[in-house]
């Protein structure tokens, strides 16, 4: 088992476990790191994740549906109403069981009932074990757009059961491995941005060890920005043209797929740029084929379209803004010439 802390303010810091058969040891971690006295535990699951907890104390299982379009109000007013039924209080605890879905949902209901309960993560999908479970967003889904309503409330003990990765359905692993190749460029290659106390290869690490490097690379951006003021931008290296390959929903691309392009794609913007030269851009499309994902846009993907969203970017200062590569690591880039960004398009297709 490998432990990271998440270092935050005000006692806040909490573990993030690694390893093989940890959700089968959660009532032993809970006793150690998040529940000591004698509390009760909501755990929120789905009917599809493939394991059952045990918190060793009373507890009742509360599923969701599953999918994006679980991620609702009306979801969690549901589970707030099952809890207030069951009479949770605030000497208990919310554990969520699953994916980014059941993380980004139990962590929105323990933050808002009763005005906050504490809240541990199992997560059983590679996404959530390397992003969603860490670092405190919680939320949900308006129709008008994706993660609208949430609250930053930090877990207080976060476990990756990487032995629950081996039932995972394999585009689902694929989604994972979009956001751990973007890891890859913030901090995790030797010629990549240094961020923390060294900058080890992700490719010469096992999946356990791969993981929390991961989890450490999120952990620092985190502890460095909780609020998404300024540094943890650089987390959506990659996911400019991976929303807008989203958004205009006409591709069968998954997020992690969607972001690998995208990844791809910021490298070509940054050489354009002369941020970067062309070993470096090299270096993208490696990890992300090692990956086995794709580099370039889907077949009859339309360059103006996806131009119109990536210039009403939510996150953009002030013109084309991208998350971008460059001799002092990655960092938020604004006011890109639009030739600029249409040229990359073409490079990647
Ligand atoms: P998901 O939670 O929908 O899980 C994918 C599917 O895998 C589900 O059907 C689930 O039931 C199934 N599953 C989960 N674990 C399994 C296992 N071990 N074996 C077999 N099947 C399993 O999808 P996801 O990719 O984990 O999460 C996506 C969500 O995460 C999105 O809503 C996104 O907005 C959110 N997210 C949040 C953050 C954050 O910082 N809060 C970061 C990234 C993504």
């Amino acid at each position: 088992m490998i432990e990271v802390r998440v270092p935050l303010p005000a006692d806040r810091s909490y573990p993030v476990l690694v390893g093989p058969g940890l959700a089968s040891e959660l009532a032993a971690h809970l006793r150690q790191h998040a529940l000591p006295s004698a509390g009760r535990a909501a755990v929120v699951t789905q009917e599809g994740i493939p394991v059952r907890v045990d918190p060793g104390v009373e507890h009742r299982v509360f599923t969701i549906p599953e999918g994006e379009s679980a991620k609702t109000l009306a979801t969690i007013e549901g589970l707030c109403r099952d809890f207030a039924q069951w009479g949770l209080s605030r000497a208990d605890i919310v554990v969520g069981v699953g994916g980014g879905v059941v993380t980004d949902v139990a962590g929105f209901a323990a933050a808002s009932y009763h005005r906050g309960l504490p809240v541990v993560h199992v997560a059983t999908t590679l996404l959530a074990q390397v992003d969603a479970a860490i670092g405190g967003k919680t939320g949900v889904n308006l129709p008008e757009g994706k993660n609208l309503v949430g609250a930053f409330w930090q877990p207080s003990l976060v476990l990756c059961d990487t032995a629950l990765l081996d039932t995972l359905p394999e585009r689902e692993m694929r989604c994972g491995l979009g956001e751990v190749a973007k890891y890859h460029f913030l901090g995790g290659s030797l010629s990549g941005a240094k961020i923390g106390r060294m900058a080890i290869s992700l490719d010469e690490l096992a999946i356990d060890e791969r993981v929390a490097r991961c989890v450490e690379i999120k952990a620092e951006v985190v502890a460095a920005d909780e609020r998404e003021s300024g540094r943890r931008a650089v987390l959506n290296y990659g996911h400019t043209l991976g929303h807008a390959i989203e958004t205009t929903g006409r591709y069968d691309l998954r997020h992690g797929e969607a972001v690998a392009v995208g990844l791809v794609y910021a490298a070509e913007l940054a050489r354009s740029l002369g941020r970067i030269g062309d070993d470096r851009v090299a270096e993208h499309r490696r990890v992300v084929e090692s990956y086995g994902l794709c580099a370039s846009l889907p077949v009859g993907a339309d360059p103006e379209g996806l131009m119109a969203v990536m210039a009403r970017d939510k996150k953009a200062l002030s013109g084309f803004t991208f998350v971008l590569d460059g001799g002092s690591g990655v960092e938020t880039v604004a006011d890109i010439d639009v030739d600029t960004v249409r040229a990359a398009l073409e490079a990647i297709r």
